[in-house]
């Protein structure tokens, strides 16, 4: 009898508790300039300190200007998320110390966030799922320490403002996740979303998306809620997942050996592999949040909304559905092609410039995915233009180049940057499909290896495939070898017509 493995701690720990799971998610914007100055957003690549003025130094005197373009952003992702849109919202101030926080306090909003409520769909496992929004609002990021070593035993530390008052969207949800699977598909979907939206680049390994994850137990059954830990800087799905997993394991075994779990603020060490209390929060933060009163409150009127409303996209669910029904698309390659914007973009290009769809999906879901990924770039920057995809696959489409001749072409073109379907022609690599050349080449091979064509004849499959090879070989792979075959088999008839 074969035994059935052992279940995980993990698998034991969810048959008998239910985790609640909540993210809150920041995401940086994509504005030319700071929310509440006139410096870069985009500071990647900038010499420390390089990207700051008075105003986001928060030196005395300077005042803030709410970046106009941030705001509409953030509504175009409340609307998105179905959201309700504030006619009346402010900034408050979120007072801390910290080094990163010149000012001695974030501006962000509290009481009236510029969206309420809402939902975000996902699919877990093929199934179709929702959570619910709480809210989206508008704030400054931080600056960004560098520590001179580990941070708790570093002789110093570098501050570096080029990220402070960079405008930063957080998308807080309601404690509607039951898994770390379905907290993992949430994040991937708001992230594909944002991407659609054109607000946030999805950079999770940069930081420019960010999440933070809150995650308590119940018994299985229960419809109350446990308490919760706010687990820190998950800055990949695979870290999401992994450190909430964690969290159920340990959860549970506090749980069943009757220790209370205290509310605590915990971080993912990859070191450990686990999370590791960062600070209790028991000392309830005390931000002492009042109305900034250098910003004015802002108001949105209906036409304002109803604009914007207009400048939504496609978003990533329709798109898949209309490649399935324009281009008769699987549900998997509609999915994948729409994985990002310029995937799918790229792939109705090249339609659009005339290639069958079914080819199109084929070849860039496989072929040039495969190819991209290795050159680490996408579609969008893989030199190939999607009319030049189309040229090659019309050609394959009917049967001018064979699918071997056209691969090798592809690789050729994303490393060199050539035009595949030109290359073709230059080189004579069209099929020979000329019915009289073909039979000459067919004869030829027979004529050179009596041996194998008797051996077909005799009922050895193989031996045509050499036959096959030898025409393939003397055209130098130009051959149709599905007419070859053909003919070979109508050359070399066997007894019984098999
Ligand atoms: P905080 O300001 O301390 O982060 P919030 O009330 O804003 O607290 O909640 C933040 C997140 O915590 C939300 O995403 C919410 O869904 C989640 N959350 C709240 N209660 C629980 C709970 N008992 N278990 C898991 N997640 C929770
Ligand atoms: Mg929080
Ligand atoms: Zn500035």
């Amino acid at each position: 009898m074969t035994q059935a493995p052992a279940p995980t701690a993990l698998a034991l720990a969810l048959e008998r508790w239910e985790p609640v799971i909540g993210l809150e998610v920041h995401a940086q914007l994509r504005t030319r300039s700071k929310m509440f100055c006139g410096c870069r957003a985009d500071y990647v690549g900038l010499a420390p300190n390089h990207n700051t003025c008075p105003t986001c130094l928060g030196l005395p005197g300077a005042l803030p200007v709410a970046n106009l373009e941030a705001i509409r952003q953030t509504v175009l992702t409340g609307l998105a998320l179905q959201s309700r849109i504030a006619e009346h919202s402010k900034f408050d101030r979120k007072n801390y110390f910290y080094p990163d926080l010149p000012k001695g306090y974030q501006i962000s909003q509290f009481d009236l966030p510029l969206c309420v409520g809402g939902w975000l769909e996902f699919d877990v496992a093929g199934a179709q799922r929702a959570a619910r929004i709480t809210r989206v609002h508008l704030e400054e990021d931080a600056g960004k320490l560098v520590h001179a070593g580990e941070i708790h035993h570093a002789g110093f530390s570098f501050v570096d403002l080029n990220r402070a008052g960079v405008p930063l969207m957080e998308i807080v949800g309601e404690p509607d996740l039951r898994s770390p699977t379905e907290a993992r598909a949430y994040l991937v979907a708001l992230r594909q979303l944002l991407l659609y939206l054109g607000v946030n680049d999805g950079n999770m390994e940069e930081g420019s998306l960010r999440c933070d994850a809150n995650i308590s137990l119940r018994p299985r059954g229960a419809d109350t809620l446990g308490v919760r830990t706010e687990v820190k800087n998950l800055n990949s799905f695979r870290i999401l997942q992994r450190a909430l997993e964690h969290e159920v394991v340990r959860q549970a075994a506090a749980l069943e050996a009757g220790r209370p779990l205290a509310p605590e603020t915990r971080g993912w060490s990859e070191a450990e592999a686990a999370t590791v209390s960062q600070r209790s929060k028991e000392e309830a933060d005390d931000y002492r949040y009042f109305p900034d009163p250098d910003l004015p409150p802002i108001r949105l009127g209906r036409d304002e909304v109803e604009a914007l409303r207009a400048r939504l996209p496609e978003l990533p669910r329709a798109r898949a559905l209309r490649l399935r029904q324009m281009h008769g698309l699987s549900d998997a390659e509609a999915r994948a092609l729409t994985e990002r914007p310029g995937e799918a973009l790229y792939f109705e290009q090249v339609v659009a410039a005339g290639a069958p769809a079914a080819l199109a999906a084929g070849w860039q879901l496989n072929e040039l995915a495969g190819l991209c990924q290795r050159a680490h770039r996408t579609v969008e920057t893989s030199g190939l233009a999607p009319d030049q995809l189309a040229r090659l696959l019309v050609l394959v489409g009917a049967r001018t180049v064979s699918g071997a001749t056209a691969k090798a072409l592809l690789a050729e073109a994303i490393e060199t940057g050539q035009d595949p379907a030109r290359l073709v022609d230059e080189r004579g690599l069209r099929q020979l499909s000329d019915e009289e050349q073909l039979t000459d080449q067919v004869d030829r091979a027979i004529a050179a290896a009596p041996r194998a064509a008797q051996d077909f004849q005799a009922g050895n499959d193989r031996a045509l495939s050499a036959l096959v090879g030898a025409v393939m070989a003397a055209t130098g792979g130009r051959a149709d070898a599905r007419r070859v075959d053909a003919l070979l088999r109508r050359r070399l008839p066997r007894e019984g017509g098999g």
